[in-house]
């Protein structure tokens, strides 16, 4: 599938729910969200089946991602289902990992590859006030399982404000050394104002090389995450979402002002 630029859309990110285990100052307001009613969620039939479609026009990278994922019930079985696509070559998620020790192992037999873990300082206390509350003996647990299991690479996203010399994310990077795990470094975007930001290290960020489709929880299907416009899956049916999302992709992102990252994944 090449959209109108002569991008190669081979990607999508599936946003399987906007409730999370966590409220990270950056991310989601303190008090919460207002969250999707249940009926508004795909299910996971529907999400399979769509990602065939995605497939079968040359999707071959696919990531889980949320809200956090893991609280999802039946998760695993997600997984599973979407391990069965056939022409996926790389399926990942995308997680915080307060519950990953309790999932590695079945996530990895159910077929997933590998794993993206959000850890932003390795501080208890400023882990605690940047997530609301948030254990980082959980995520140093998690940590350690997705490596028993075999998830590999396990990449850590570290969230900085404006540079990688920031001493949260400077110790981050050490820690990342020491487990010999890879590090990426996100820019904080201002959702309100929805600025854009360059992923350093990673792909996102450079609209020239961007290959994505983002799948939100309740069934919006995104070609760029710093736009407001998405195509409804239900409504339009899969083939035609897919189809239009892919032709109304931006050459280029300009700022985002309805989305939420809780809502479309980051
Ligand atoms: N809950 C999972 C997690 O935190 O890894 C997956 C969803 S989270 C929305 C996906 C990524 O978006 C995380 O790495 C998180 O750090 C990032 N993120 C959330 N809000 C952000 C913001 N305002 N600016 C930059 N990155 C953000
Ligand atoms: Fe939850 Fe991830 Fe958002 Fe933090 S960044 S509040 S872990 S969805």
């Amino acid at each position: 599938m090449y959209d109108r630029f002569e991008r190669k859309i081979e990607y999508l990110r599936i946003s399987v729910t906007d409730r999370c285990n966590l409220r990270c100052e950056y991310c989601m307001p303190p008090e919460g969200i207002s969250l999707l009613g249940h009926s508004d969620i795909l299910t996971y039939d529907e999400i399979r089946d769509f990602t065939r479609v995605a497939v079968s026009h040359g999707v071959s990278k696919v990531r889980i991602t949320g809200g956090e994922p893991l609280v999802r019930k039946g998760i695993v079985k997600l997984v599973e289902m979407l391990a069965g696509v056939h022409g996926i070559n790389d399926l990942s998620m995308t997680t915080n990992a307060v519950l990953l020790s309790d999932f590695a192992h079945d996530l990895k037999n159910a077929g997933l590859k590998r794993v993206n873990i959000s850890l932003d300082t390795v501080d208890s206390e400023k882990f605690r006030e940047i997530t609301r509350g948030g254990d980082l003996r959980d995520v140093i647990r998690g940590i350690s399982a997705a490596r028993e299991a075999g998830l590999d690479p396990i990449k850590i996203n570290c969230v900085i404000q404006h540079t990688r010399n920031e001493t949260d994310a400077i110790e981050v990077a050490r820690f990342c050394m020491s487990e010999d795990l890879e590090i990426r470094y996100i820019r904080r975007m201002d959702l309100v104002r929805g600025y854009f930001s360059v992923v350093e290290g990673g792909s996102g960020g450079d609209c020239s090389a961007c290959n994505r489709l983002r799948l939100t929880a309740n069934g919006k299907l995104k070609p760029c995450l710093f736009n407001s416009i998405g195509f409804d899956i239900r409504e339009l049916g899969y083939e035609k979402a897919l189809h239009m999302a892919v032709d109304g992709k931006p050459e280029c992102g300009s700022h985002n002002t309805t989305g939420t990252f809780y809502n479309i994944g980051g």
